[in-house]
């Protein structure tokens, strides 16, 4: 791979338009030419049988069309299909592309590790290995599509896979600018989701942009006691501060916040929790999202039964609001919530 060439995956439609521009071209062949990367996802220049071939011969000199290399796919027995990815450098990410009631949901990765070290989350135990950029994010999306089976569409994205999307904002903007791009592959922006741990300033720069994503917010806890030891974020941005920045977050009509819970056994899933939980929302336009814990060995926490998330679900739900549990997918593959981990390749 040359690293002089230009990744068009990573360009906004402007830019490849600006691009075509320097080139003595139109801007309606810049328009062509991300069409083909975004939609169509063309993977060199010489597919893009649209375009002149002298023109095509022009860009092969200064283009390139990138894919994350997979390094590795696995299929759950509840049809779930997690995607290891090897990135230029060595790093590897993972995807996860979830059939559910006629959606196909694709969760994923923002940055290679993640810094937060949730005591929950084993992605977490990685630490940060480096942010992804906006090429390497859409790439997910390219390669999912690539790979989809007959009669198959993407209808939701989650950021949700690796890392915290709010701590890598620009490269995390510029892919869903490119995503939601209708010349490209069309997502709208309300069927993409943001999940953050709760990082506040990133979540404000979130609310003061036009990007009109949905808002997930991981609180599980409502003491910050308890939430400063299992979400280390909190000891920065504590409960107060985030719940102040959820209630700022701009809402359309009828749009709401969700909020996810992690259920630990003992740790935050106590009746009291849940009365607690109530009182901290009241207001805020928002569901809840209980996720059963998925276990691993070097996790610390146990799932909470499941009578005590459901007796937890319904002290919410007595109280007015929307609490629904989340069914663990993937989960015979590590592919489910937090459990996203991958060791660094050696060579
Ligand atoms: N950093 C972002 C997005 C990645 S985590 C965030 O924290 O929201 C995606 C979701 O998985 C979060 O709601 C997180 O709380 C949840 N999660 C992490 N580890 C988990 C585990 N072991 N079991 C269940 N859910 C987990």
């Amino acid at each position: 791979m040359n690293e002089n060439l230009i990744d068009l995956v990573g360009l906004l439609r402007s830019e490849v338009e600006t691009l075509m521009g320097e080139l003595g071209q139109p801007a309606y062949r810049g328009r062509q030419l991300f069409h083909w990367v975004q939609a169509r996802r063309a993977q060199d220049v010489d597919a893009m049988t649209s375009l002149p071939r002298g023109l095509r011969a022009v860009l092969a000199e200064c283009v390139r069309v990138s894919r994350p290399e997979i390094a590795r796919v696995q299929r759950s027995l509840d049809g779930t299909r997690k995607y290891l990815f090897r990135l230029d450098d060595g790093e590897k990410i993972e995807s996860v592309l979830i059939p559910d009631d006629g959606r196909l949901t694709a969760c994923i990765s923002t940055q290679a590790g993640c810094p937060l070290a949730c005591r929950f989350c084993l992605t977490g135990l990685m630490g940060l290995r480096r942010n992804l950029g906006a090429a390497e994010i859409v790439g997910q999306i390219l390669v999912l599509q690539d790979r989809l089976e007959q009669g198959e569409r993407i209808s939701n994205i989650v950021l949700m896979g690796m890392g915290e999307p709010l701590l890598n904002l620009p490269q995390v903007e510029r892919a869903i600018r490119i995503l939601s791009d209708e010349q490209g592959a069309n997502f709208s922006p309300r069927r993409i989701t943001l999940s953050t741990a709760g990082h506040v300033p990133g979540s404000q720069k979130l609310a003061a942009s036009d990007l009109g994503v949905n808002l997930a917010v991981s609180l599980s806890a409502t003491t910050d006691a308890v939430r400063d030891e299992i979400m280390p974020i909190n000891r920065r941005w504590p409960i107060a501060d985030l719940l102040a920045a959820c209630r700022a977050y701009p809402l359309p009509n009828r749009r709401r916040l969700t909020f996810e819970y992690v259920m630990l056994n003992g740790v935050n899933d106590s009746p009291g929790d849940a009365k607690r939980l109530v009182g901290l929302l009241h207001g805020i336009q928002c569901k809840i999202n209980l996720i059963p814990f998925n276990t691993a060995p070097d996790l610390p926490d146990r799932p909470s039964p499941r009578e005590r998330v459901e007796a937890f679900q319904r002290i919410l739900q007595d109280a007015g609001l929307t609490a629904t549990i989340r069914e663990s997918r993937g989960w015979d593959i590590s592919a489910a919530c937090g459990m996203l981990r991958v060791q660094k390749e050696n060579a």
